[in-house]
């Protein structure tokens, strides 16, 4: 249990009342409602467990959108018709509910506890999902905002995903290029104008992935899909099967 929880935080060494609280929270990681004993996890409240929900299992292989179990995995409608960049789409959570507090609170303020939690209950299904010998690449960030907010969270799930499961990951393959408007003040084809031209990889990328056999983009929250979409195909030229994975995906259609 201790070395697994150790996966919660990208330090090596937390503080004793820290790992204390991880492993036995005073309050709901989510709402910070006090747990008390009629409730099933150790970590939150019966509320917000029941409110967490996981993306849907019966999806299209290529673009993840959820199918009716017989038709799965797919590929859908929308793929045979246009099929997408990447091989693979995996999202790990709806982002609704405890799950998009959990995130927003992550990004805005720093508290990863939450996240973390989320990440850990995702481990058997990450270890299942992603071959050990898998290149997790993060969705490069524009770099004024990396330098404003001195943190970038699609490498950080990189970096805890990659000891989850054992894989290996690199943010020095996919780069971004220029600086481009933040996505979520965007509606759709302004997001995919937006997003062109936005990823490049490294002059030495080729080097960089000697001997992988498959990479795979990481990013928090997908939304429309056009982020991971333009970075997939920016990844094409790394010769490997690309695929693309969230910690949360939104529900609202394309
Ligand atoms: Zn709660
Ligand atoms: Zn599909």
């Amino acid at each position: 249990m201790l070395d697994s929880m150790s996966e919660l935080s990208t330090k090596s060494a937390l503080p004793v009342n820290r790992l204390r609280d991880l492993l036995f929270p005073p309050a709901c990681l989510f709402c910070q409602r006090p747990l008390d004993s009629g409730d099933q996890s150790q970590a939150c409240c019966n509320d917000c467990f029941a409110s967490v929900h996981i993306w849907p299992t019966s999806v299209c292989h290529q673009c993840g959108q959820e199918l009716p179990e017989a038709m799965a995995p797919g590929p859908c409608g929308r793929c045979l018709n246009q099929s997408p960049v990447q091989c693979r789409t995996l999202n790990l959570y709806t982002y609704q509910g405890p799950v998009r507090d959990a995130i927003l609170s992550w990004k805005l303020n720093g508290h990863e506890a939450a996240v973390g939690w989320l990440l850990q209950s995702a481990i058997p299904r990450l270890k299942q999902e992603l071959p050990a010998d898998v290149l997790l690449l993060p969705v490069p960030m524009p770099l004024s905002r990396m330098r404003k907010s001195g943190q970038h969270h699609a490498a950080n799930l990189c970096h805890w995903i990659a000891d989850a499961v054992g894989c290996h990951w690199s943010w020095q393959i996919l780069r971004r290029q220029g600086e481009q408007q933040r996505q979520s003040a965007l509606s759709g084809e302004a997001r995919r104008k937006n997003l062109r031209k936005a990823f490049i990889l490294s002059d030495d990328y080729r080097a960089r992935i000697e001997g992988i056999r498959s990479v795979c983009i990481v990013d928090d929250i997908m939304t429309t899909g056009s982020t991971l979409h333009y970075a997939a195909r920016a990844c094409n030229r790394l010769g490997v099967p690309v695929s693309v994975l969230s910690l949360a995906r939104t529900t609202q259609k394309r």
